[in-house]
């Protein structure tokens, strides 16, 4: 049985193609999009994902991606980087905006979030890898800030999808995390720092939601997953569950 790609169902209806990649048994490496494994495994499983999504891979655009805050617009001359040469992605960039068509973006994950964005009035599409540090210097809320500035988009018709990732479940963290999270002053910040058996626990996805409104989104034009890479390791590459060997998935979305 072929795996098909994650998909949210109201970013289907609203047209948009999109994906996320999964785990899937019977290819190479576990379906690994990133990584770890040889060139040759990586593009054999992006090829046969991609055929999957139903965007044409060789046009996809990918990141170099460091964890950091850069949101890069991205442009039809740029068309295809770091798909077939993942060394040639856009450089230290952990979010992709576009305003052009046929044109995919990509973000790898393992745990961490990846909120997809689309702007109908624009149109603008974008993607956003958000883990812990990008997250706590607010790169979701920069993503945003980019589309409506640059682009003129109205926050307020902002659609925003956080993909699988790493849930409040499974997500204990140091207190180092949480500090810097706070110190940054987010409103409404302590609704994603939760404790259990004394341990401290960041809801990345609550977090996430939290700088998307800051950005000015509705709450009701933002629709979470749910799904807890490490509660369902099988199905999902997760850092926690397996390490960094464990392979990638890859988030994906264009505009028509
Ligand atoms: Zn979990």
């Amino acid at each position: 049985m072929i795996v098909r790609p994650f998909r949210f169902a109201r970013l289907s209806a609203l047209g948009i193609p999109h994906g996320v990649t999964k785990r899937d048994p019977s290819l190479p490496a576990f379906g690994s999009v990133s990584g770890n494994v040889t060139i040759s495994i990586v593009l054999a499983n992006r090829r046969a994902w991609w055929e999957r999504l139903g965007l044409p891979l060789e046009h996809t655009v990918f990141a170099r991606q460091v964890h950091g805050t850069r949101v890069t617009v991205v442009t039809a001359s740029e068309r295809g980087r770091g798909a077939l040469e993942p060394g040639t992605g856009i450089p230290e960039s952990d979010a992709l905006v576009t305003t052009e068509r046929n044109l995919p973006l990509a973000m790898i994950c393992a745990d961490c979030v990846p909120v997809l964005l689309y702007a109908p009035d624009v149109p603008a599409i974008g993607v956003v890898h958000a883990g812990w540090r990008g997250t706590v210097a607010g790169i979701t809320r920069q993503a945003v800030h980019i589309l409506c500035t640059l682009f003129s988009a109205r926050p307020e018709r902002l659609w925003a999808f956080l993909g699988p990732s790493i849930g409040p479940c499974c997500y204990e963290v140091g207190e180092e995390v949480i500090t810097a999270w706070l110190a940054t002053e987010p409103s409404n910040g302590h609704q994603a720092v939760l404790s259990r058996n004394g341990r401290a626990i960041f809801d990345l996805w609550r977090a996430n939601e939290l700088l998307l409104v800051e950005g000015g989104v509705d709450p009701a034009h933002i629709e979470r997953a749910g799904i807890c890479t490490r509660c369902h390791a099988g199905e999902w590459f997760s850092y926690r569950a397996n390490g960094s060997r464990a392979g990638a998935q890859a988030a994906v979305i264009a505009l028509p």
